[in-house]
């Protein structure tokens, strides 16, 4: 899945998790009091539901540090965007190398997915 993708779900899953609300507090026979707290449920759960099969199949929900090495060797202190290894600056250079610590990161974060499934 890919960042296209996965907005594209997120914002589906939304609309239609907002529609469904609606139908089901229009249709069914609820307490008028419970209403409020049914269409907040039914709109909020579809979107935490993707946001946890997405962060299982190792998509990063928050990003970090980025993961190059800058021309002295250190690792680059700026953030990194989710799902990317670069920051902004490093993103629109051609010839990137990522630090070491930056790589292990990565590695581990891998394996951790793979512990998970
Ligand atoms: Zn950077």
């Amino acid at each position: 899945m890919n960042d296209d993708q996965f907005q594209t779900l997120t914002r589906l899953s939304a609309v239609a998790s907002v529609y469904g609300a609606s139908w089901v507090v229009a249709n069914t026979v609820l307490p008028g009091w419970t209403h409020g707290l049914v269409a907040t449920l039914l709109a909020v759960a579809p979107v935490v539901l993707i946001l946890g099969i997405a962060s299982s199949l190792g998509f990063e929900l928050s990003g970090g540090q980025c993961r190059a090495a800058t021309t002295d060797g250190s690792r680059c202190s700026r953030s990194r965007p989710p799902n990317r290894d670069c920051c902004w600056q490093h993103r629109e250079l051609h010839d990137v190398t990522l630090h070491p610590e930056g790589i292990d990161e990565k590695t581990r974060a891998a394996e951790d997915d793979l512990v998970v499934r």
